[in-house]
């Protein structure tokens, strides 16, 4: 039987993009957590690009996942003892379309170019989303802080940043922090960029108050990810009053979802680190949340001690918190903390909204069962987007040489918060009043990026 003309095109598309995610699949064959994140946006641009003859004469696919450039260099240093250490240092500079290159730097023994290459790509689609001018770019190193003396963590970003200054700048690249790099760490990288290029200048974020830094900063990935998940509430006439709320993780992203959950009035019980989680059936109050910011922040301490502090709550060494029961989940830790097993426990125990803190740590098989679940699911790049809309609030503030306020910072975010959401409704909205906040999330990030790409010529 002879196929019409559009079924003709849509095979041959299809055809088109299996072929596509084959050629990703070989030409990066050791990068499994890039080729995910590829896949994920591929699985929903794909078909939204089929009858758009100019995304695909451009090749926007094809040049979108390649970074535009890659640094990957030597990183010497010298422990209190008197021995040499080397790691390695990268910058992967993904995308300047719509502005300077904006990413974290993640100090973590994990890092690796694979890790690196799927953050940067997700960052693309992240920044587009908050409208803010910024292009996308990640990197870090296999330094682990963990262990490490204030002294020795010094040395090392001074090295990092020696050979690092000469690839950023303000209107360059502009790095910020990620797991393992912190206020501590942004302070030295930021000392020794300026001793190097005599020069105070906007280039990195999450700088202190005192010194460039804008207040809100740290708090704005959490508060971001919940105000989030807040607006998918109301979308189905519900909020966060007296939701059960489990979170993994207990640096910077969690420890600010946890705040922002409790002012909301819901009940947070559990908070991890990569050694286990703590269950708390009474709820991790504002007084216990401070003793997990000293505990974490301050003593670099680990959270099973939060049970030795509240006798009530539990210590599960080696597991996650997925298994507890709770209408909200936020996973604010690392990339595929959650996988399909997980994603049904949380299913079978009533959960009803996730939204992602951390970047990709939801496994595919996870956000499918989650859809297929109807569970409402918010894949980080719309979700946590706060952390760096807030960044490039920092940068204007430092271009300005302004300080705005607490409450103007959080209004700013909680304003670009809902326009994300928005733009997820927008282009996610599926039969009757469904949203598709993934479908959403990577269709709205990559159109502006694309058209800014096809405006700017082959370049
Ligand atoms: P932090 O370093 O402050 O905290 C990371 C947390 O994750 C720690 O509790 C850490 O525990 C835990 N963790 C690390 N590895 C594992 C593991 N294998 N299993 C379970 N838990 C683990 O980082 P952030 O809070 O800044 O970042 C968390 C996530 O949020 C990351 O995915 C990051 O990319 C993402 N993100 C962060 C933004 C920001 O502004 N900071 C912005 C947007 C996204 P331990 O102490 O044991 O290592």
């Amino acid at each position: 039987m002879e196929m019409t003309e559009a079924k003709s095109k849509q095979k041959d598309n299809g055809t088109l993009f299996s072929q596509f995610m084959e050629n990703v699949r070989s030409k990066n064959e050791h990068e499994a957590k890039f080729i995910q994140a590829v896949s994920e946006v591929v699985e929903y641009v794909a078909p939204f690009i089929q009858e758009k003859d100019y995304y695909q004469n451009e090749s926007i696919l094809q040049r979108i996942i390649e970074p535009e450039r890659t640094v990957i260099f030597r990183v010497p240093w010298i422990g209190d003892d008197g021995k040499f250490h080397v790691n390695r240092g990268f910058r992967v500079e993904m995308n300047s379309a719509i502005g300077p290159y904006k990413g974290g730097l993640r100090f973590h023994p994990s890092v690796n170019l694979d890790a690196l290459k799927f953050l940067a790509f997700e960052q693309i689609f992240k920044n587009s989303l908050t409208g803010l001018p910024m292009g996308a770019g990640k990197g870090g190193s296999d330094f682990d802080p963990k262990g490490k003396s204030d002294n020795e963590v010094m040395r090392f970003c001074q090295s990092f940043m020696s050979e690092l200054f000469r690839h950023i700048g303000a209107n360059t690249d502009v790095p910020a922090g990620d797991i393992g790099v912190g206020g501590r760490e942004i302070g030295y990288l930021f000392g020794q960029y300026k001793r190097l290029k005599n020069e105070f200048t906007g280039v990195l974020t999450g700088k202190g108050v005192d010194w460039g830094g804008s207040l809100i900063r740290p708090e704005a990935t959490g508060y971001g990810c919940v105000y989030f998940a807040d607006f998918m509430l109301h979308r189905i006439g519900d909020n966060f009053r007296n939701k059960s709320v489990v979170i993994s993780g207990s640096g910077n992203v969690a420890q600010y979802a946890a705040e922002k959950s409790i002012h909301l009035g819901a009940k947070v019980i559990t908070l991890s680190d990569s050694s286990g989680y703590i269950h708390d059936p009474d709820g991790v109050d504002e007084d216990k949340l401070d003793f997990v910011k000293e505990l974490k922040n301050v003593k670099r301490g680990r959270i099973k001690e939060y049970t030795r502090k509240y006798s009530n709550s539990k210590y599960f060494e080696g597991e996650n918190p997925w298994s507890q029961k709770c209408d909200i989940a936020l996973p604010c830790a690392i990339e595929n903390e959650l996988n399909k097993n997980d994603a049904k426990d949380l299913i079978s125990n009533g959960c009803k909204i996730v939204a992602e803190g951390a970047n990709m740590p939801v496994t595919l098989e996870g956000i499918e069962a989650f859809l297929e679940a109807n569970v409402i699911y918010a894949p980080g790049k719309a979700s946590n987007a706060g952390g760096v809309a807030v960044s490039g609030l920092e940068m204007s503030q430092n271009s300005m040489r302004v300080n705005w306020s607490k409450d103007e910072v959080d209004k700013r975010l909680h304003d670009i918060m809902l326009q994300i959401h928005n733009i997820c409704v927008k282009y996610g909205k599926e039969s009757g009043d469904t949203v598709n906040y993934v479908k959403g999330a990577n269709i709205g990030g990559f159109v502006r990026v694309a058209d800014a790409m096809i405006a700017q010529g082959l370049v």
